[in-house]
Formats: C-alpha cells, sequence, structure tokens
C-alpha cells in the first residue's frame, strides 16, 4: 500500500517540526504556508525556550517542578497529562536543537548558558542572544530542506488555507488552498491535516505579533466544524514599545537579564531618569512580590503595571502610560553579548540607547493561550501515550493543531519561554500520532474524493469572485479593521467588564454586518493582496466573537482574563484576628471559584455564525488546585489558612499539603 500523504498548514517552528519528524518517519509531506517559512512569526522570538537542565537540577530543580510552576502560573486551566508530557521532553528537545546547531550562548565554560524568565525561581531558559526565534526556525529549517531535496517534502510558500475538506462522516480528506501569486486555487488530498498556523494577534489591530498572525486559518477550521478552546484568554505581556503603527515587545529575557520596573514616586516627575535618587523610586513589583521580583508571571505584571498607571496615577508620562524598565545598571558588554537584538529594536524605534537611558514601556497584547481545542490520551504514568491518533487532533477527525494555534498547554496565563518549548514539543509529538490516524483513513478513503474537493472548490472560487466584484461597496476593508482593533483592545485586554463585552460583541455583530459591504480597491486577479487581506477580515469576526462571549460569560478572575467585580478580597486589616478572618473569607471564595469555574470554555460556531458555548472539566488529577501567591506581601495568612485547611482535609487536602514545598 502506498505512504499516506499529509498536508500541513503553517512553516512556523511548530510546523516545521512537525514536517521534520514526518518526513523523518517516511511520509510524504505538502507544507503550505502563507509566508516564506523562514518570515514565520516564530523568526521574532526573542528570549529563549525553557527547560529543566544539569544547572537547575544542582539546585534541586526537575521535570516536575517545571510541570508544576507551568501549570501554576496557567491558573490550573490546562489539563495536566500533556504539560507533564511537554516538561519531561523539555531537554531532550534543548538538546535536540543544539544538535541540529542552534547558536545557544554559552558560558565561558562552554555550557549553555541560562537565564530566569518569569513564574520559575530557576534559570531554565535556554537563549541564542535574543534571536532565540529566528536560530531555532532556521535550524529546522534546514532539515526540512534536506527532505526536500530527498524529494520527501513540497513546500508552498505564498499560499492560504481556505478551507479543510470533510467527507460526508466529517472526516477532513485534505484542503482547498490559493496561492498568493496566480491567484488559482487548487485542491490538497491528505490522509490527515496539520494546522500550525500561529496566533492571532491582529484581531486587536496593534500587537506584538507578526501582521499575518490574523487568526484565519483557525476561523476557517472552527467555521468548518472544529471546536475552540478558552479564546477568552488573550496574554498581555507587560513590556512593551509603545508605537503607532505597532506595538514592538521588549522581551522578557531584559527582566531576566536584571533589568527592574519602577516609575518615580512623584507623579510625572519631569526629570531625567538618571537624576531620580533610589529613595524616590518605586519599585513596586519588587516591593510587591520580593520572592519574584519583577519577575512575577505575565498576567500579575501586566495588571501591576497597568494599575500603577491608571488607579495609581504615576504613569511616567501625563499623555501616555507607561513605566520605567532600567537596565542601565547591567554592564554594557553583558548588554550586548545576551541583549543586543531587543536593545537594538528599542534603539531603532525609539532613538535612545537604552544602556544609558531607562526604557519607557507599557502592556501590549501578545500571546493567544485559547486556541483549537485538541484532545489527548492519557499515559498510566500521567503523561500522554505516544503514537495515539488522538494527540493534538482537533474535534474534526483527521484534523490536528499543533503550536500556538492549539488551547492545550498554557492555560490562563503563559510563562515566558514555554510558547518555543510547546511548539516545537507538540510538532514532534504529534507526528506518530498523526501518522497512525492517516494510516487508518486510507483505508476508508473516501471514493468520491474529486466530489468532495471539486465542490470546496467551486465554495472558494465564488467567495473569491464575490469579493472581487464589490468595487462598488461603501466600507473600507481597512478602516474596518482599525475599529475592530481598537473597539478589543478596548474592552478585551487587561481589564474587561460585563456591560462593555455586551455592548462590544454587539458592535463586532454589526462590523461583520458592514464588512458584507467592503469595496475591494483592487479587481486584478494577480498578486491581489486587497482580497486576501478583506477576506482575513471577515474571518476575524467569528474568533473576536467567541472571545467576547467567553469572557462575558466568565464571572471569575482567572490569570489574565480580569473582572474588577469578581476580583479576590485584599487583605486590608491590621489586627491579627481580622486579619485572619480575611484571610478565611479568601480562601472561601477562592474554593468557590475553583468549583464554579475551574472548566475550559469550548466554543463551536452555531448555525447563525455565533459561537455556542459549552464548558469541559479540567484535568487535575496529578496537582490540585491552590492560591496562587507568588510571594505577595501579606498574603502570608492565606497561605497559613490554606495550609491549615489542607491539614484538616477535606477540598483543599493535597493542595495544602503541596503549598509547604511548592512555589506560592
Ligand atoms: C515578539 C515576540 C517574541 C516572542 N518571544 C518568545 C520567546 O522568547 N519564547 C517563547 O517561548 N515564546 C515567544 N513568543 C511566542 C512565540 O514566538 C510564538 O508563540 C510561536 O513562535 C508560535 O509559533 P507557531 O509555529 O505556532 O506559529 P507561527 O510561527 O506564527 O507560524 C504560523 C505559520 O502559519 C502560516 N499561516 C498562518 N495562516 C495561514 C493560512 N491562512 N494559510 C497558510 N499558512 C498560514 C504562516 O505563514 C506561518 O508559517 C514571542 C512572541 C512574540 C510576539
Amino acid at each position: 500500500m502506498a505512504q499516506p500523504r499529509i498536508l500541513v498548514i503553517g512553516g512556523g517552528l511548530a510546523g516545521l517540526s512537525a514536517t521534520m519528524r514526518l518526513a523523518e518517519l517516511g511520509i510524504q509531506v505538502d507544507l503550505v504556508s502563507l509566508v516564506p517559512v523562514k518570515r514565520s512569526h516564530s523568526v521574532c522570538a526573542q528570549g529563549g525556550i525553557n527547560s529543566v537542565n544539569s544547572l537547575t537540577r544542582q539546585q534541586g530543580d526537575n521535570e516536575w517542578k517545571h510541570f508544576d510552576d507551568t501549570v501554576y502560573g496557567g491558573d490550573f486551566l490546562q489539563h495536566q497529562p500533556p504539560v507533564k508530557e511537554m516538561a519531561d521532553w523539555g531537554p531532550r528537545i534543548v538538546d535536540l536543537m543544539d544538535r541540529l546547531g542552534v547558536p545557544f550562548n554559552r558560558t565561558p565554560e562552554g555550557f549553555r548558558d541560562q537565564r530566569r524568565f518569569g513564574g520559575t525561581l530557576y534559570k531554565r531558559t535556554a537563549f541564542a542572544g535574543a534571536t532565540t526565534g529566528q536560530q531555532l526556525l532556521y535550524s529546522l529549517d534546514e532539515q526540512v530542506r534536506r527532505w526536500e531535496v530527498e524529494g520527501r517534502v513540497k513546500k508552498w510558500e505564498f499560499w492560504d488555507f481556505l478551507e479543510p475538506v470533510l467527507d460526508d462522516s466529517g472526516r477532513c480528506r485534505g484542503a482547498i488552498c490559493q496561492d498568493l501569486v496566480t491567484m488559482q486555487f487548487k485542491a490538497f488530498p491528505a490522509d490527515a491535516v496539520v494546522l500550525a498556523t500561529g496566533g492571532c494577534g491582529l484581531i486587536y489591530g496593534r500587537s506584538t505579533m507578526s501582521m499575518v498572525c490574523s487568526g484565519s486559518a483557525v476561523s476557517r477550521a472552527y467555521r468548518a466544524g472544529a471546536a475552540y478552546g478558552n479564546g477568552e484568554f488573550i496574554q498581555v505581556h507587560p513590556t512593551a514599545i509603545p508605537g503607532a503603527d505597532k506595538l514592538r515587545l521588549m522581551s522578557e529575557s531584559a527582566r531576566g537579564e536584571g533589568g527592574r520596573v519602577w516609575v518615580p514616586r512623584k507623579p510625572h516627575d519631569p526629570r531625567d531618569p538618571r537624576e531620580i535618587p533610589e529613595a524616590e523610586r518605586m519599585y513596586f513589583l519588587e516591593e510587591r512580590y520580593p520572592k519574584y521580583g519583577n519577575l512575577v508571571p505575565r498576567d500579575i505584571a501586566t495588571r501591576e503595571i497597568f494599575d500603577v498607571c491608571t488607579n495609581e496615577g504615576l504613569s511616567v508620562e501625563k499623555d501616555q502610560l507607561c513605566v520605567y524598565l532600567d537596565l542601565t545598571h547591567v554592564p554594557r558588554e553583558t548588554l550586548d553579548r545576551k541583549l543586543g537584538g531587543i536593545l537594538e529594536i528599542y534603539e531603532k524605534f525609539q532613538g535612545v540607547d537604552p544602556r544609558v537611558v531607562p526604557m519607557k514601556i507599557f502592556p501590549a497584547v501578545h500571546y493567544s493561550m485559547g486556541g483549537l481545542w485538541v484532545d489527548y490520551e492519557k499515559s498510566a504514568s500521567g503523561g500522554l501515550v505516544e503514537g495515539s491518533p488522538r494527540n493534538q487532533q482537533t474535534t474534526i477527525p483527521g484534523l490536528y493543531a499543533v503550536g500556538e494555534c492549539d488551547y492545550q498547554y498554557h492555560g490562563a496565563n503563559r510563562l515566558g519561554a514555554n510558547s518555543l518549548l510547546s511548539c516545537i514539543f507538540s510538532g514532534l509529538f504529534c507526528a506518530s500520532g498523526v501518522v497512525a490516524a492517516a494510516e487508518s483513513a486510507r483505508k476508508t478513503a473516501a471514493e468520491e474524493s474529486s466530489r468532495l474537493f471539486d465542490a470546496a472548490s467551486r465554495r472558494e472560487e465564488e467567495r473569491h469572485r464575490g469579493l472581487l466584484a464589490r468595487t462598488a461597496g461603501r466600507e473600507n476593508p481597512y478602516e474596518l479593521h482599525q475599529e475592530l482593533g481598537n473597539l478589543m483592545t478596548r474592552v478585551a485586554t487587561v481589564v474587561r467588564r460585563n456591560d462593555q463585552l455586551a455592548a462590544a460583541y454587539a458592535e463586532v455583530v454589526a462590523l461583520e454586518e458592514r464588512w458584507r459591504n467592503c469595496a475591494v480597491s483592487d479587481s486584478g486577479n494577480w498578486t491581489n493582496q486587497n482580497v486576501v487581506f478583506t477576506k482575513s477580515l471577515g474571518d476575524m469576526f467569528p474568533v473576536a466573537k467567541l472571545i467576547l462571549k467567553g469572557a462575558l460569560l466568565r464571572d471569575e478572575c482567572r490569570g489574565a482574563h480580569f473582572k474588577p467585580e469578581f476580583a479576590m478580597p485584599g487583605i486590608h486589616a491590621t489586627d491579627p484576628g481580622e486579619k485572619r478572618r480575611e484571610a478565611e473569607r479568601w480562601c472561601d471564595t477562592f474554593e468557590e471559584s475553583t468549583r464554579r469555574w475551574l472548566r475550559s470554555t469550548v466554543a463551536r460556531c452555531g448555525a447563525g455564525g455565533e459561537p455556542e458555548i459549552s464548558y469541559e472539566p479540567v484535568d487535575t488529577s496529578l496537582t490540585p488546585p491552590r492560591p496562587r501567591l507568588y510571594g505577595l506581601v501579606g498574603g502570608e495568612v492565606i497561605e497559613e489558612v490554606w495550609k491549615e485547611r489542607g491539614a484538616r482535609g477535606g477540598q483543599a487536602d493535597a493542595a495544602g499539603k503541596r503549598l509547604a514545598g511548592a512555589s506560592t
């Protein structure tokens, strides 16, 4: 019997690692990408990739602690078996990438250098200067090229994935894609399809993500029937460089190398920051979280920065919200060697040398924890069964999702440097299961597949022609996109309120209606970027709606999702008895919120295109949820109460017992 053929959509880290592994397994792969694979968004990743390593092991670290930091960081919203498997694979993945030629930074002794990232007390992050994503991507690209030369892989760059083709039983049999140069349509029959199409930041207009991260591919799979998980969990990175066109990341590695976040104690202090004495500066993260300091997880750092600027009125500037991120105390040689790439970005766009003057930064939309819902098969040891066709499979049989476009690994908040790991892990790990699924699919191959592909091609051609014919529409797609981005940024980022979310949902429905009236200024049928953008804009609305509806319905605070009316009560009392009572109330609220809301949001595209939301329980079989305090000053009494509840047994039992040994 002939070998199966597999279609991989997306050539970032997740897509390339899946392609490499499938080719190694002897499979023919078609690799489709909107942009040349070396220009995939992964090329922008800066700070590094996490894994337990020999240095951290000497300090008592192990894979379990990496797993535990990840689920604690994600506010316990992710299924634990896939996270455990990923943490177990971490050291092997970094070793593999090292052997494939990634020039990781070295210590003078020749060992891989490591830095600390947020949400952990260990230096788990391996890095290649400040261009880690680029080095990883180029190394995987080399491997895929090797298989291309062998004839095992065929690359289709500048092709747009338009829809998965499903047979009458609902199984994915391939896809329809469009050549972005000739604008021709092509059917790609396949025994399984792997989506590795990255995040959806463009829905927010300006973000740290690349301009191709529109989420269009995921939206097309969702509309074809694939469920979407935890859409409302969008990460807002604490440190970005504000810009009129785009928000550029200032990587967490800046804080990993000693960067300190502060504001002048005097609001809008006009002095040069270098002239403001230490005593007149507020290092608010260090003061409030002395244990983790500037490296608290992103959701916490972002809210603190936002709060300092908006509620405490301590923004550095009056007309623009920002705080200082200060690296001026770190030796220039260290900065150049370890952070050169990102400091050049700051200098280029701000015209100021951050080695000499503190940077001005503010939070920005950065990452989607949510994505296509994917399955897994749990092993007896609590990880995953390798080779199971269920791993990474969406709700459409034969359609898989890996990398940032799946919802599996990061729960309510992703830890820095865990994404590159989850992308490479999910790409590599899923391959054997995809092959098993593809092999069994061949036995039941749809006899009338040409009928399916012809019908799908016709549908896409009609949609395309319909858009090209819209030269007389009243709406400008680029202006509509700006309106959508501004709206989403205003209501669905750091702070969310139900009245605003409900109103925004209605506004998105209205924008989608206006989109039907978009004029396409270029009616030509050769490299027509105008029509491609208009199409992808149309695909942003379904995802925007599921983000808003998921956020509206989730009445709690968890990770990146924060609603002030459901915020956990603070500990304000000074009297020990009252403090204790407040802590008891805090733990009651925590237990109640966990009971009601520790479940994943699952959105399905309803008949009229509206999201239908249901919930699934989260597998917390390896470690139970516990209060997420990160050593917050004043939080000790909560820890004390929680531990006592654990010791007494009941709901918090195991969690309370673990608390003693785990990070809090
Ligand atoms: C500025 C920045 C820095 C970061 N730094 C780090 C870091 O240091 N460490 C870390 O762990 N994480 C980091 N991240 C996150 C990380 O970079 C991403 O999550 C990760 O690279 C995503 O990889 P991916 O393979 O899933 O998708 P991508 O790299 O985004 O690739 C998506 C692929 O899908 C293709 N595609 C998309 N739509 C279509 C379509 N319709 N048809 C055909 N092809 C399509 C694209 O062409 C591309 O090839 C950073 C993120 C940003 C924004």
